[in-house]
């Protein structure tokens, strides 16, 4: 097994370091790679990523990704939006789970879901026109793209309460038919129950009853806007992991971004990175990632937190006591 480590910008080079001294605590026979890409790399050479990088990605299996800067360029190309097409990394999963002691915008800690997004068509096909006075995108549906993420989410969906929620706006957009008919011929197939809902009524149900959801499957740009939204549900963006999944390769990144505001002060917090190691050890079939949830339940309780959620420890500290709880575990 081998792992790229792409630390990134700003917070990304504190919250990864932590995330990898608590998956190195786990043991495992596992090469780290490590990669400098982003802003800071685009500012000293001229390029963000080179066609030699993505070599080097595709050699390992998977990666841990910090967050990259916008690259202050009209002819950058998005490093993360090339990585996800190089890999053909199709599903985006964001689990939505309060943790112990903290509430988000509702107040209420009595969800657990997860929204699987599909990653590489949809509004985000890149084929777009753009003139002086009318410009259009073309939202791609095909059956392959909602098959695949279809089958993604009924076999999460088995592994679960067997419940799936698929997200459309097929009374608009003659497109998402074909992508709800597909979702529901495949969770018939897999024998999973379903439910479907219009895109607009699930955004005001999830901030309602975040509760009756379980597995949720939808396409790119509802994905994402929802799954943003939903990252209040929780608390605080320092909380929320990410991971972006395709056949063969896998990317886990926080869901934050580079925040430059508070980069380099060293009060980030590294919950959300330390929960994509859990994400990649459940990848990696590994069932002791669950000892991760216990060892930030620990943190929690004993308020060794970053400011963000009003304490006063530091990105550092929280890394090395959950890596200590784990070692003292596993
Ligand atoms: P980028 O352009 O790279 O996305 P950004 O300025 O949008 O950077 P984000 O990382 O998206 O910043 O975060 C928005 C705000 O949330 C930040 O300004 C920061 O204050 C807060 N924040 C984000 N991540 C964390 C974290 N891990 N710990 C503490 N605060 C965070
Ligand atoms: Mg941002």
């Amino acid at each position: 097994m081998k792992l790229a480590v792409i630390k990134g910008d700003g917070i990304g080079r504190e919250v990864i370091p932590a995330a990898v001294e608590v998956l190195d605590a786990f043991g495992l026979e596992l090469e780290k790679v490590p990669l400098e890409l982003g802003y800071a790399r685009w500012k000293s050479t001229g390029t963000a990523m080179s066609e030699e990088d993505i070599e080097t990605i595709k050699s390992c299996d998977a990666v841990l990704f910090g967050a990259v800067t916008t690259v202050p360029d009209p002819s950058y190309k998005s490093v993360l939006l090339t990585i996800r097409k190089e890999l053909d990394l199709y599903a985006n999963i964001r689990p939505v789970k309060p943790l112990p002691g903290i509430v988000g915008v509702t107040g209420r800690n009595d969800f657990d879901f997860i929204i699987i997004r599909e990653n590489t068509e949809g509004l985000y096909s890149g084929i777009e026109e753009i003139g002086p006075d009318f410009s259009w995108t073309k939202r791609v549906v095909t059956r392959k793209g909602s098959e695949r993420i279809a089958e993604f989410a009924c076999e999460l969906a088995k592994k679960r309460s067997n419940k799936l929620t698929i997200v459309h706006k097929s009374n608009v957009l003659k497109s998402d038919k074909l992508f709800l008919d597909v979702c529901r011929q495949t969770a018939d197939a897999y024998g999973v129950e379903y439910g479907d809902m219009l895109v607009d009524s699930m955004a005001y149900s999830l901030m309602m009853h975040p509760e009756k959801y379980d597995v949720v499957v939808t396409t790119n740009l509802f994905g994402d806007i929802l799954s943003d939204m939903c990252a209040a549900l929780v608390g605080s963006l320092g909380l929320v992991p990410s991971a972006n999944i395709g056949k063969k390769y896998a990317f886990f990144e926080p869901v934050h971004g580079s925040a430059p505001d508070i980069a380099g002060k060293g009060v980030s917090n590294p919950i959300a990175a330390i929960l994509c190691v859990k994400m990649l050890l459940e990848w990696m079939g590994k069932p002791e990632a669950l000892l991760i949830d216990d060892a930030i339940a620990c943190v929690l309780q004993k308020k060794i937190i970053t400011p963000d959620l009003g304490g006063g420890a530091s990105t550092a500290e929280v890394g090395h006591k959950v890596a200590k709880y784990v070692t003292q575990n596993l």
